[in-house]
């Protein structure tokens, strides 16, 4: 019997990569409701600078990837439903796969913030290919953009829209951009060059209504005041995507909860990227990912393995700041230490007990990330 992997974003297809290395002979099947080629997600907020389209976006098309990888990869295809007891998948043309082993590498859906207005339901938000190229699409003629959310995601975008001559203005409820992952002193080194290099924030402020206008969308903001803009580009956080599981009566908190070898409350059923909560950890970024997806591949392929999580900095695409950001674990206790000067900031958040557990780095000290990293212990070890 196969093992079957659900989704075809970089867990679906790294567990299958990582799998392969081990076992040849197994049958593995990759059923996905998208086009099932393969590309890298984070190019999609770098990829107006570099011109990119959805299509040449595609690295190896879904014929590819299954003959590398020895699988039937089955593109336009959604599980509806997992049967657990008879160990199959159900698919939408009412079809099933049965699985000896199952991989959920289902992803997340962007949250929507609930606004008002005509204009509301055009709000963007970019997490896959089909949603850069609608984007890419609409970016014609606009002069304008505003971004919901000044996280990472709402950075990045806001940078790479300046290549394209186009001026975002990003939106944020908190204080300084990526408030969840810095320092406010190193939040306004971020800010200070963004701005330079032409985005506008708007901080402590929230969108409420979005209405159509004449050149676009009139925006109702919290404190009374309007702005226009071309497009509105939602980045507010994403939501694992978990329906499938919990209709199937897996355990699922913020994720699909699994133990530290990736399983799932069901038996042969796993787990893994952002849709997995593992440990009580959900961590969308792609180094867990890699760690994930070798140590599923081993307990598939027959040696039961626990992920590791060393220190896994993650690179904010910014090129008007270069940024490394490695948070503190979630409610630790300690204090940031902030050091800069005009060309570096070095921010290091030392526990109660004095050691090292979360960094950022900006510009020329982000060459320190290796160094700092290697003291910072990781997250499951
Ligand atoms: C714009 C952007 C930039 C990013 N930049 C970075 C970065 O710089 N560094 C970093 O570390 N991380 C970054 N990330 C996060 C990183 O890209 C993700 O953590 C990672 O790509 C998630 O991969 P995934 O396979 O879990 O999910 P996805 O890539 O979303 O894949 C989910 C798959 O599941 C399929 N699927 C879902 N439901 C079903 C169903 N019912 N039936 C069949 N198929 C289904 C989908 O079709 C899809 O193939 C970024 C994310 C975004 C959106």
């Amino acid at each position: 019997m196969a093992v079957v992997i659900v989704g075809s974003g970089l867990a679906g297809y790294t567990a299958a990569r990582e799998f392969r290395k081990l076992d040849r002979q197994t049958p593995l099947v990759v059923v996905s409701r998208d086009a099932a080629g393969f590309y890298s997600k984070p190019m999609l907020s770098n990829a107006l600078a570099g011109r990119k389209t959805a299509a040449t976006l595609v690295m190896k098309p879904a014929a590819k990837m299954a003959e590398e990888l020895g699988a039937t990869v089955r593109a336009h295809t959604e599980v509806r439903q997992i049967d657990t007891s008879a160990q199959a998948v159900l698919l939408a043309d009412g079809k099933s796969i049965a699985y000896r082993d199952l991989v959920l590498a289902l992803g997340a859906d962007p949250i929507r913030l609930p606004l008002e207005g005509d204009g509301a339901d055009d709000v963007r938000s970019v997490n896959d290919l089909d949603d850069y190229a609608r984007f890419a699409e609409r970016l014609d003629g606009v002069s304008q953009v505003t971004i919901l959310g000044a996280g990472l995601i709402g950075c990045e975008f806001a940078n790479d829209l300046l290549t394209r001559g186009i001026v975002p203005t990003v939106i944020d409820p908190a204080a300084w951009p990526l408030s969840r992952l810095l320092p406010a002193a190193a939040g306004a080194w971020l800010r200070e060059r963004l701005e330079a290099a032409g985005v506008r924030f708007l901080f402590a402020a929230a969108a409420s209504r979005i209405d159509c206008s004449a050149r676009g969308y009139t925006l109702g903001l919290n404190d009374g005041s309007r702005i226009e803009a071309g497009l509105v580009l939602s980045a507010i956080g994403l939501r694992p995507r978990t329906a499938v599981a919990r209709d199937a009566g897996l355990a699922v908190q913020r994720g699909i909860v699994t133990d530290r070898r990736l399983a799932t409350s069901a038996a042969h059923v796993y787990a893994l990227g952002d849709c997995a909560e593992v440990e009580g950890l959900t961590l969308p970024y792609v180094m867990p990912i890699m760690q994930q997806a070798r140590a599923l591949a081993a307990t598939l392929a027959g040696t039961p393995s626990a992920v590791l999580y060393p220190a896994m900095p993650v690179v904010v695409k910014t090129p008007a700041c270069p940024t490394v950001v490695c948070p503190p674990p979630v409610g630790a206790g300690g204090e940031w230490s902030v050091q800069s000067d005009a060309q570096a900031l070095e921010a290091r958040f030392h526990g109660v007990d004095g050691r090292l557990l979360g960094f950022a780095l900006m510009g020329s000290a982000t060459a320190q990330r290796q160094a700092l990293a290697a003291q910072v212990p990781g997250l499951l070890r």
